[in-house]
């Protein structure tokens, strides 16, 4: 590798390149009046991702004081909890998203993987997740949510790090069930949502064709969810919505073909939920007309159709798939790091440092939200989880550059667990969180505390105002069937 120094004008990238960034030399694509602005004694972070970790960092980080960088594939952050509604249209994608750019050029961000941290030599092996050049035609290939290759394109480059904080996330689940990656939606990125959006538009459009049949109709509408924890459960209730209201009214006849159905190998859905809310919910659901189908395994998956043990075939026109979490390749193929035998998370201490394997820490490298945990302490993969530890991050590491103490270890403060069921109708679970006030809520009160707590966590003034302007919309006009 050939160590470059870029003085004015970067050259183009010729092979492998190394990014010295920060103080020493302007990184690669930044420009000339920020590169000359950077003073000369700032430490260099790098944060990997921009999701419910990375993003709260990259936000609240003194960016006097440190030269960020950011570094994800995404340049923008996914607001996670409203994508199922995206999904449906009861809120549009923008709404669900916050971009990594409104922190330029204060913050250097490549829309790019990283695919190797050399702990020892501080360095970070980074692949272009964008087409390298801008007359290149083809995009870059796609990234689905359990796609085990950094899908990257163009020439790799390499960045060192003074501080790392490592917030990749996690990957889907598909416990290597054949067929799920090529036939399956998954939802964990707003792509995602406007995929899945797509597809049930096309169902219903495709069902409307005169040359039908409808046992063909019966096939198309058939909507299958696998996987009934929180997501499954959101998108099964915003899919019920959409169709006992806008398909009713612009598809009249075609409703009484679809079928919402969710599979589930445990014996309940929403596992993690206190018992009396997960009977509440499966009794919505029934009522509601959404199948569920606990105790049954998903054998394999083809094209439109499902092979379910306790069933045989069954067709369907979409399925969403989310059967849980998978380690991040970054996180799996990590050397020189402790890690946690089952799920191949990163250990870290109750400071938030990584692990060495030997059981010390990196005094210079922090990994929070789904791809970490903390020794001896289990909290759940949560955007909760993740925010809390990433503003415990950024208080330390604003302290230490000022060269204050660091703050008590992290401990974790459970604010309850939220789902949507459908119908205007939550449920809340605050049984963990030592409140006797609310415990637990069923209902159109819980509703209200769901829409609530999402509206106060949206980031931005835009997101803020335009969140409940599209409930507001939507309540009065509907929700949009356009299909693109
Ligand atoms: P993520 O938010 O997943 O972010 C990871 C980031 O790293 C992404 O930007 C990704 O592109 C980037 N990245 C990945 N690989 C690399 C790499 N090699 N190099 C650089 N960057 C990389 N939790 C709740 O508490 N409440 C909820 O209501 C809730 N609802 C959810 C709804 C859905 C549909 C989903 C999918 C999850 C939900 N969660 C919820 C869980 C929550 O979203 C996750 O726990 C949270 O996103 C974890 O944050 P994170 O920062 O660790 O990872």
């Amino acid at each position: 590798c050939k160590k470059m120094v870029f003085a004015g004008r970067p050259p183009r990238p010729t092979s492998r390149m190394v990014l010295a960034i920060g103080g020493r030399a302007p990184a690669y694509a930044t420009s000339r009046a920020f590169s000359s602005s950077l003073p000369r004694n700032k430490e260099r972070l790098v944060i990997l991702g921009s999701g419910w970790g990375g993003y709260e960092v990259l936000r609240a980080i003194d960016k006097e004081r440190w030269n960020v960088t950011m570094i994800s594939p995404n340049n923008y952050f996914n607001f996670t909890p409203l994508l199922a509604s995206c999904t449906v249209g009861t809120l549009e994608f923008r709404c669900a998203t916050e971009p990594v750019r409104r922190y330029s050029p204060e913050v250097v961000a490549y829309q790019a993987w990283c695919d190797h941290i050399d702990f020892r030599q501080k360095r970070l092996q980074c692949m272009p997740a964008t087409p390298l050049l801008s007359f290149e035609t083809k995009s870059a290939p796609k990234a689905d949510a359990t796609t085990t290759q950094f899908p990257g394109t163009g020439t790799p480059f390499t960045l060192t790090y003074d501080k790392l904080v490592i917030a990749v996330g996690a990957y889907s689940q598909t416990f290597d069930v054949p067929g799920v990656k090529e036939h399956a939606h998954f939802l964990k990125d707003v792509k995602d949502a406007r995929a899945i959006r797509t597809r049930i538009l096309e169902c219903f459009e495709q069902s409307n064709q005169p040359t039908i049949s409808d046992l063909e109709r019966r096939k198309l509408l058939n909507f299958c969810i696998v996987g009934g924890g929180p997501t499954g459960v959101e998108f099964a209730a915003e899919l019920h919505d959409l169709l006992h209201t806008e398909m009713e009214r612009h598809y009249p006849g075609l409703t009484r073909f679809a079928k919402i159905s969710m599979y589930d190998v445990a014996p309940h859905i929403l596992g993690t939920f206190d018992e009396s809310l997960v009977k509440y919910a499966e009794k919505t659901f029934k009522r509601d007309g959404i199948s569920i189908f606990t105790s049954h395994h998903v054998e394999r998956v083809e094209s439109g159709k499902l092979f379910v043990k306790e069933q045989g075939e069954v067709p369907f026109g979409l399925l969403v798939w989310s059967t849980g979490l998978a380690p991040n390749p970054l996180v799996q193929s990590a050397s020189d790091v402790k890690k946690d035998l089952k799920t191949s998370s990163i250990i870290t201490n109750d400071h938030l440092n990584v692990l060495k394997e030997d059981g010390t820490p990196y005094s210079d490298v922090w990994a929070i939200g789904d791809a970490a945990m903390i020794e001896d302490a289990r909290l759940p993969a949560t955007a909760q989880v993740a925010n809390q530890k990433a503003k415990y991050l950024t208080k330390k590491l604003n302290r230490l550059v000022k060269d204050k103490d660091s703050p008590k270890p992290f401990e974790f403060h459970n604010q309850g667990s939220l789902a949507y069921v459908g119908n205007w109708k939550a449920i809340y679970d605050a049984s963990g969180t030592g409140s006797n006030v609310m415990n637990k809520e069923t209902g159109r009160l819980a509703w209200l505390l769901w829409r609530s707590a999402y509206f106060t966590m949206t980031l931005s003034v835009r997101n803020k105002i335009l969140v409940p302007t599209y409930w507001f919309l939507n309540w009065i006009f509907g929700r949009d069937l356009t299909r693109f």
